[in-house]
């Protein structure tokens, strides 16, 4: 912008002096120049620099000033120490490239430019005046990368959390406080599973539904909490009589659910007999007062999957056996009549 009118550059002129006092630097002529080179946006490379500087502190200093004035504006034959030979110049390219390649693609091009220019016979920059550019670009480069790892690293760390508070979360809605069995909504999504399985592998399904006996007189009689506590124990026969490929869950308030994949129905009856004994023999006892209380009972109805079954129907079929043990005097396991054997008798 060599020539330019007095207006254009009393313009660029006024917002360099702002400039200096808004960082304030002294308004001597190599802080002025500087600024104003970078107002006139006549080195993209100087402005990146400064606008670097400036986005990570906030402000400019002197220091600063006084080495970007070298590096940019600064007399090129007062670099002595750097040897020009073709040579040596490739070989510090090479350096920088190496250094630098891996991080911006822009790097890469501006070495390439670079390249151009020493083997350029019309190019006017001197050898000194580009290995200063290069290693002005580096630096830029460098604080780049280490802003970008810096940001990486917190987003990364959000991330974990946001992950973490997601699995919490997640795994508190698929889990019964009371009895840690699981909750309602995960025996639909491993209901509807299980079903699926049956149905293409052909496998046996078994669906055990409990149901605790009078309980409501229970609770009457000794507290809600002791009930409670009632409900744990009976969560606790049922987790040890089942393995890891069932799923038992509190489906209600003192009703439990077993799905148990890969089992047929006389495999599940002996698991429902097991549970329903191992309560039955539960002795309980009044924590506060010692006194021992009515024995716990429970109901127990079984259904197995048939083809053609959904959630609806399988569950109905357990829900109507578990009635009929009610029914039947409670304190038994009922199971439905399987449609195969019925017809192979
Ligand atoms: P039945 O043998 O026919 O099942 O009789 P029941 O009294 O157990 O049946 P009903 O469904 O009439 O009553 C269920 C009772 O279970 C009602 C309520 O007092 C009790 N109950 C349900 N959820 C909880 C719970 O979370 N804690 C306690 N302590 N009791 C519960
Ligand atoms: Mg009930
Ligand atoms: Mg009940």
């Amino acid at each position: 912008m060599v020539g330019g009118s007095f207006k254009d550059t009393a313009l660029l002129a006024d917002r360099a002096l702002a400039l200096l006092k808004a960082y304030d630097l002294p308004a001597e002529p190599q802080y002025y120049a500087l600024l104003y080179a970078y107002v006139a946006e006549r080195d993209p490379l100087l402005n990146e620099a400064i606008d670097s500087i400036i986005r990570e502190r906030g402000r400019l200093s002197c220091e600063e000033v006084a080495s970007l004035h070298r590096v940019f504006l600064g007399d090129a034959s007062d670099l002595t120490a750097v040897d020009g030979s073709p040579a040596k110049l490739e070989a510090i390219f090479e350096m920088i490239a190496t250094a630098a390649l891996s991080d911006a693609s822009d790097t890469a091009i501006r070495l390439a430019m670079a390249r151009d220019a020493i083997n350029d016979p019309d190019a006017h920059y001197s050898t000194a005046d580009l290995v200063n550019r290069l290693v002005a670009a580096s630096r830029i480069i460098d604080q780049r990368k280490r802003r970008i790892e810096m940001e990486l690293a917190e987003a990364r760390a959000e991330l974990d959390l946001l992950q973490t508070s997601l699995d919490h979360v997640r795994h508190e809605s698929l889990r019964d406080e009371l009895t840690t069995l699981a909750s309602r909504k995960h025996f639909d999504d491993a209901l509807s599973a299980a079903i699926m399985e049956a149905a293409a592998t052909e496998t046996p399904l078994s669906l055990l539904f409990t149901d605790i006996d009078n309980f409501k007189s229970f609770n009457d009689r000794y507290g809600h909490q002791t009930g409670d506590h009632v409900l744990r124990l009976v969560a606790l026969a049922v987790k040890q009589n089942v393995r890891g490929q069932d799923t038992a869950c509190r489906y209600g308030g003192e009703e439990f659910a077993i799905i148990l994949p890969r089992t047929p129905i006389t495999q599940a009856t002996i698991i429902g007999e097991a549970i329903r004994e191992a309560v039955m023999g539960r002795e309980i006892r009044q924590r506060s007062t010692g006194e021992r209380l009515r024995r716990v009972t429970i109901s127990i109805g079984i259904a197995g999957f048939r083809p053609g079954d959904t959630m609806q129907t399988i569950i109905e079929r357990a829900d109507t056996c578990l009635y009929g043990a009610k029914s039947g005097g409670r304190n038994l396991v009922v199971v439905e009549v399987d449609p195969l054997r019925r017809h192979s008798v």
